[in-house]
């Protein structure tokens, strides 16, 4: 029988407001927030509260999202864990989705594994990363994974192979079912575990001159995506080159601001709401559009309800 998750001793339940669990450090409250560390646990979770008609949503580790100032009328199912869940096979690797991406990255460098050191210092979850197939100077996720344990978003279990999950640049076909990923298959190849960890020491470093300092300068990443190849060079032209030609630097709403170093990143300074997020994001896509005539397309996902947004919108938009 299946026990609801307020039941399950393994499963913590609480009523914090988002803000806690998002880089942005912004969100409102929800019905509650379930948190899951394990596979089995969030099978667990997702099913009861299917049986149940209960509606949620389901975040990692918060890095790509800004939730509203408004409430949720759902509950939040929290798929994460600082105790890295997983198994080594040769060179193969078998990762929870609730694992830290980083967490994965330094177990394969210590273990002398190569193909995920790109992903070293990115925040969030390894399920995090698998649906947005998050990445970094040309490489993403999508390179190494061979198959997904999923559940579907009315709860039944299934195994994919990476060519059902539709990876494209920063995209998957998971944004569009809604399924969830409980595990991942990876296949990674013999490194050298000095290389390795030196490789590491130098990312962490260009990330930490490049990137704000998540402690002091809460942000949720790039918030538009990278803008298709138009030269024959066949490579992705930054939008915050873009967004820094078009004036970009410049623009501030409320507490919301753009990150001196990267017009396309915006960063929360006191007093800062969801809301003034979302109208200064409108503001970066119409000042390109202007100039450029390009529509840029959001990295960042909106959770809740904005002011100004289609009523219509689902808990959870792109
Ligand atoms: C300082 C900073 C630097 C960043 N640098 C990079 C970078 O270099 N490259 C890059 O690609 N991204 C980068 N990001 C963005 C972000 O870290 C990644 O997109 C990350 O993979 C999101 O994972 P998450 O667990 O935090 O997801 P969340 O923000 O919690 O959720 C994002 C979306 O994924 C879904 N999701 C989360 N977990 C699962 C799961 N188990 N199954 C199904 N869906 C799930 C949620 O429903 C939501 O729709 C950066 C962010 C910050 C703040």
């Amino acid at each position: 029988m299946t026990r609801a998750p307020f039941e399950n001793p393994d499963v913590r339940l609480d009523n914090r407001p988002l803000s806690e669990y998002t880089t942005f450090r912004l969100g409102a409250s929800c019905r509650g927030i379930i948190h899951c560390r394990m596979p089995a646990q969030v099978e667990e979770t997702i099913r009861s509260l299917v049986k149940e008609k209960k509606k949620f949503i389901l975040i990692g580790g918060g890095s790509n999202l800004v939730v509203s100032d408004e409430p949720l009328d759902c509950y939040v199912v929290r798929y994460y864990t600082d105790k890295p869940l997983i198994a080594l096979n040769g060179t193969d690797v078998t990762v929870s989705g609730s694992t830290l991406l980083d967490d994965l990255a330094i177990f394969a460098a210590r273990n002398g594994l190569e193909g995920i050191e790109y992903a070293t210092g990115i925040p969030g979850t390894v399920g995090g990363a698998v649906v947005g197939n998050a990445g970094a100077w040309g490489k993403q996720i999508a390179d190494v994974l061979t198959s997904g344990e999923l559940i579907s978003p009315s709860g039944v279990k299934k195994t994919a192979g990476a060519e059902k999950l539709g990876f494209a640049y920063r995209d998957s076909l998971l944004k569009k079912t809604g399924d969830m990923v409980v595990s991942v298959e990876l296949s990674l190849q013999k490194g050298e575990q000095r290389a390795l960890l030196q490789e590491r020491e130098r990312i962490l470093a260009e990330r930490k001159a490049k990137h704000p300092d998540l402690r002091r300068e809460p942000c949720a990443g790039s918030f538009f995506r990278n803008i298709e190849p138009t030269s024959k060079a066949g490579k992705r032209q930054a939008a915050g080159w873009f967004l820094e030609e078009a004036g970009g630097k410049t623009l501030k709403v409320g507490g919301a601001v753009i990150y001196p170093k990267h017009a396309n990143i915006i960063v929360k300074s006191g007093g800062c709401r969801s809301q003034d997020v979302y109208e200064l994001s409108l503001q970066m896509a119409r000042i390109v559009k202007e100039k450029f005539n390009l529509d840029l397309v959001r990295e960042v996902r909106f959770v809740g309800k904005f002011r100004g947004m289609p009523a219509d919108v689902r808990d959870i938009i792109w």
